[in-house]
Order: structure tokens, then C-alpha cells, then sequence
């Protein structure tokens, strides 16, 4: 069964009168266990892609849903977790606090939350950084965090988009070793907006857009 569906999703952005088509007609689908790279130029509409994919946005046309996963409404943060290309860490929290946060806003019982955090941490080889605040971490780690942010609550549905933006290339290419080990086995499924080639070239499919058009080349 498909985590999420869209059929004919169309989306277009209004700025005072002026349209923006930001996607154009997209049909797919996302199964478990999948690892789907979505590349494409900047403002080809993988933002818009995954905002739609994950209930943050609605489309203009067609119409998406979450076969596997429930309504729109109950998607976040438990079955769904995104990883933005921004530190988005808050920063008066520790790392553990962090990381336990999405479990706490999905009503688990603190000591529970608080057990997956430290064990997401560990796996990842964080715990030595559990206590820090997210000013005291680099930029490697900070992602690092953000990633067993995502992890912690074990989602169906992964959402990321350029995580690795801002890393250079051996941090980018050892964040995502982690990610990929860490699912490694899982059902989870990944998607993520990426300009790095070698990690497209990691997953299995690849979504490639082009003004809103978007072309899928299964590898
Ligand atoms: P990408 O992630 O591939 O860079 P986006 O999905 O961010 O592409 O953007 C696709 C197009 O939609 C671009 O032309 C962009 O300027 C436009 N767009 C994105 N978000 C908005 C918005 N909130 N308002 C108006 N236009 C937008
Ligand atoms: P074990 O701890 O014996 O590996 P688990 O049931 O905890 O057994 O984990 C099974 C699989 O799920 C392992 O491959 C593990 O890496 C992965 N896993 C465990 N916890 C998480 C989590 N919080 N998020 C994502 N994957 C996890």
C-alpha cells in the first residue's frame, strides 16, 4: 500500500496578481522501503513537492492522499518527519530536548520520549553531545541532530529537503552514511530533494523535475 499518492498534482503560487506555476502535472507515488532522490534545478518545484507530500500545503489541482499513512490531518510528527537544509534546531532546547520533541507533541509519556531520544543518539554516536545546546554544535553535527530528530519517532515517511546543503562534501557525504545506515532494513521511505549527484546516485529512484514537470527514472 502507498504511503502517499498524487494524481495530476498541479500548484501554482499567487504573488499580488501575478501566477506562479511552481508544479505542473505530477503522478506518483511513494511505497514503503522506497529511496527516491528528487533533483532538479533550483525553483523547479521539489520544495513544493515535498511541502504537498507531507500535508504542509495544498495543491491547486488533482488530488493527493495517504493511503497508508491516514489523513492529512494525523500526519506529523509521528509517521511523517521532515529534515530541512536549515538549522532548524530550537535553540534554547538541548540535543536530547530536541530530539525528544516531536515524540512529546505526539502525546508519548515524557520518561518514554525521553528513552527513544537518548537511544536514537546513541545509535547515531551522539550521546556524548546530548546535553549541549545547538550553538555549542558545528554545522556536521547540528545536522546530525536534526537527523535522529527525524529518526526518533521511527516515521513511515521521511521528507528532506536539501539536508545537506549547507555541509561540505565529506560531512555531507558521512550525514547521509548515517541516515542510510540507520534506515538501513526499515521500511521507512525517503525522499530527498538533493543537488548532490552522488547521493541521488544512492537511492533507487530518481524524481527529476524540470519547470514543474517532473520525469521518473527508476534505476
Ligand atoms: P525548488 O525547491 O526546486 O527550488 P520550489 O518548489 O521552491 O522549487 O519553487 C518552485 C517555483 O515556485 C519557483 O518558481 C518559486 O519561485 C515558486 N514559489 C515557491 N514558493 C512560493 C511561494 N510561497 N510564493 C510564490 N512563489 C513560490
Ligand atoms: P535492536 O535495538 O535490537 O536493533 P530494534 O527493534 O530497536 O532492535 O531496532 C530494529 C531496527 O530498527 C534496527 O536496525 C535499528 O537500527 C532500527 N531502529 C531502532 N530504533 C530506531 C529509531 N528510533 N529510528 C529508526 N530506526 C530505529
Amino acid at each position: 500500500e502507498s504511503l502517499v499518492e498524487l494524481q495530476n498534482i498541479g500548484k501554482i503560487y499567487w504573488r499580488g496578481d501575478a501566477e506562479e506555476t511552481a508544479l505542473v502535472s505530477a503522478t506518483c507515488s511513494v511505497k514503503p522501503g522506497d529511496r527516491i532522490a528528487l533533483v532538479g534545478p533550483s525553483g523547479s518545484g521539489k520544495s513544493t513537492l515535498l511541502h504537498l507530500m507531507g500535508g504542509l500545503d495544498q495543491p491547486s489541482t488533482g488530488s493527493i492522499s495517504w493511503p497508508g499513512l491516514g489523513t492529512c490531518e494525523n500526519l506529523r510528527p509521528q509517521k511523517v518527519s521532515y529534515i530541512f537544509q536549515m538549522q532548524s534546531l530550537l535553540p534554547p532546547l538541548t540535543v536530547v530536548e530536541n530530539v525528544e520533541l516531536p515524540l512529546l507533541l505526539g502525546q508519548i509519556e515524557a520518561t518514554k520520549a525521553r528513552k527513544a531520544a537518548l537511544e536514537t543518539l546513541n545509535r547515531m554516536r551522539l550521546n556524548t553531545i546530548a546535553d549541549k545546546l545547538p550553538e555549542e554544535l558545528s554545522g556536521g553535527q547540528a545536522q546530525r541532530v536534526a537527523v535522529a530528530r527525524a529518526l526518533a519517532s521511527r516515521p513511515q515517511l521521511i521528507l528532506a529537503d536539501e539536508p545537506t546543503g549547507q555541509l561540505d562534501h565529506p560531512t555531507a557525504q558521512h550525514l547521509f552514511d548515517v541516515l542510510l545506515d540507520s534506515l538501513e532494513g526499515s521500511e521507512t521511505a525517503l525522499v530527498v530533494a538533493t543537488h548532490d549527484q552522488a547521493i541521488a546516485e544512492r537511492m533507487n529512484t530518481i524524481w527529476q523535475m524540470q519547470h514543474g514537470v517532473m520525469e521518473v527514472v527508476t534505476c
